[in-house]
């Protein structure tokens, strides 16, 4: 283990939000690793919700779930895939759970005697997480990244904390600005302006950055560079070209182009050695590779507009589609859509048919009809979660013969709960962090698709649910052709069931799209997607 003492780098941004902050430093975190050292990258966010898991996927994107059952930001779900690692609650702070521990506190007589306020108390509390990661062990890197952008309200305390704290571990401490260079087109100008004002306002507050990485639609020609480092009083070395790639796994190479690790290292006083990026250079290459056949999967979903409601998944189809050497072009279909104008309009030319993770009523029935496309004409399925429901549902409605079968998440007054409310939750009035979160155990069966997949008996996922099959129809279903192929330990809960008849029909009730990695494809997505692309052969 490193004796070093731990470094600390922060990301803060400007000028616009969405520049890829999460993306920077997950490229950051994989490069520093890939020089021997140990990195955590924790996400810091100003809002005031405890977590994301009560926000409309519209507002936030996707929720992503660590293997400890926290619900987190979706740039945890870059963290993880870039670093290779896990990560877990202490990786995912909002302004939500500073107050109310700071309150908590308060209430408890903790701060007996004083006026409690935002500085120290709020700031304590953040320096206090900032560390906090080492509780389990050395780290040698902790980088941590702040949502939003400079100028938020909401973000000043940990601005404020940041100061601070980089002020008693000078020496172990370096700041990276992301800002926007935007291109105006009538002048043809890359102009620095914008990052000028947004640097000056992170100077204000008393934080001096060592680096400053640029977005920009072209690379940053030598003469800006020269501009930014002038005005923004750092190196021309430290001011770092970001430039627009077609995919997110391209970022770490572009920057190390850029030198972005070494000036990091300086900064920080720090020598280690590149180990080299072969791995991850062979996966770019073949996501990169235009002579790829191309897989045709559809994703019926709710928030089809959207597709960072999905990342993990359309990364996981990324993922497989390298694994087989083929490109996954995704048809973001509108369950309501599959509802008004039937499946075949949508669905019929697609290898692959992938029902994700939702909530509620609405383009519930559009999703079953999508199952039932699936089913009948062979196509391959993959249903996540409650793609596993409308699984449920379509076979209990059309081959075991239960008319108005249902989940009573949709109509509790349904005949035929096939779906119900998981028996043993007590608390079904709070609705944060309280569904069956995080990695359970699962035991695979013998000769079913799933087993092929893992290739073992004992597995773990992560779930993020409510509902669950309702064991009372296991028999029924058995006789009339499904698998029940993953189980959990005590017998009780179906975690994935299986189609017979049928090329690759697969559900599970968790989601294998967290743990998914570059290079690592996780095996359901990787079976899936070998699935439809034997099937975009054969037809
Ligand atoms: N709404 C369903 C439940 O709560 C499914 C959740 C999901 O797909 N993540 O069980």
């Amino acid at each position: 283990m490193s004796n070093m003492e731990t470094k600390f780098i922060f990301v803060t941004g400007g000028v616009v939000s969405s520049l890829g902050k999460g993306i920077a430093a997950a490229s950051l975190g994989m490069l520093l690793k890939s020089r021997g050292l140990t990195v955590t990258l924790q996400k810091f966010d100003p809002y005031l919700n405890r977590d994301p898991g009560t926000m409309s996927p519209y507002q936030h994107g996707e929720v992503f779930v660590t293997e400890d059952g926290c619900e987190t930001d979706l740039d945890l779900g870059h963290y993880e895939r870039f670093l290779d690692q896990n990560l877990s609650r202490l990786n995912n702070i909002t302004s939500g759970m500073i107050f109310w521990d700071v309150l908590t506190k308060e209430r408890k007589g903790d701060y007996l005697g004083s006026t409690v306020q935002i500085i120290p108390h709020v700031t304590n509390e953040i320096k206090k997480r900032i560390t906090d990661n080492l509780i389990d062990g050395h780290v040698d890197v902790i980088i941590t990244e702040i949502g939003g952008t400079i100028g938020d309200i909401e973000g000043l305390p940990f601005l404020e904390a940041i100061r601070q704290f980089q002020f008693e571990n000078r020496g172990n401490c370096a700041h990276i600005h992301l800002t926007l260079i935007p291109y105006l087109g009538t002048s043809g100008e890359l102009k620095t302006k914008p990052t000028q004002h947004s640097v000056k306002e992170l100077r204000a507050i008393g934080i001096h950055p060592d680096v400053i990485m640029c977005r920009s639609t072209t690379p940053l020609p030598s003469e800006i560079k020269d501009k930014i480092a002038l005005f923004c009083d750092v190196q021309t070395s430290s001011v770092i070209s970001s430039v627009d790639v077609a995919s997110i796994y391209e970022v770490p190479l572009c920057l190390k182009e850029e030198k972005l690790d070494e000036v990091i290292l300086k900064a920080l006083n720090l020598t280690q050695k590149s180990l080299g990026l072969t791995k991850w250079k062979k996966f770019v290459e073949s996501i990169q590779d235009t002579r790829r056949p191309e897989v045709n999967i559809a994703i019926v979903g709710k928030y089809t507009a959207l597709s960072d409601a999905y990342i993990s998944i359309v990364e996981s189809l990324t993922h497989a589609g390298a694994a087989h050497m083929c490109s996954i072009n995704i048809h973001w279909v509108d369950a309501v859509d599959v509802e008004k104008s039937g499946a075949s309009k949508y669905l019929k030319k697609m290898s692959g048919i992938l029902v994700p993770g939702g909530f509620g009523e609405r383009g519930m029935e559009g999703k079953i009809r999508a199952v039932e496309f699936a089913r009948t004409r062979k196509i391959p399925y993959l249903g996540l979660c409650l793609g596993l429901h409308a699984a449920a549902i379509e076979f209990g409605r059309h081959v075991v013969g239960l008319s108005k079968a249902n989940s009573t998440e949709i109509d509790d007054m349904t005949p035929f709960p096939v779906i119900h409310y998981l028996p043993d939750q007590t608390d079904g009035r709070n609705k944060g962090g309280t569904m069956r979160l995080g990695a359970y155990p699962c035991v695979v069966k013998k000769e079913t698709k799933l087993h092929q997949a893992y290739r073992k008996i004992n597995i773990s996922e992560r779930h993020r649910h409510r509902y669950e099959f309702n064991i009372d129809y296991i028999e029924k279903y058995e006789k009339a052709g499904m698998i029940f192929s993953g189980i959990s330990p005590c017998g009780t809960l179906v975690e994935v069931l299986e189609v017979k008849a049928h090329p690759w029909f697969v559900a599970c009730q968790f989601h294998p799209e967290f743990k998914s990695r570059p290079g690592k494809s996780h095996p359901l997505f990787r079976d899936f997607v070998g699935a439809s692309f034997k099937k975009s052969q054969t037809a």
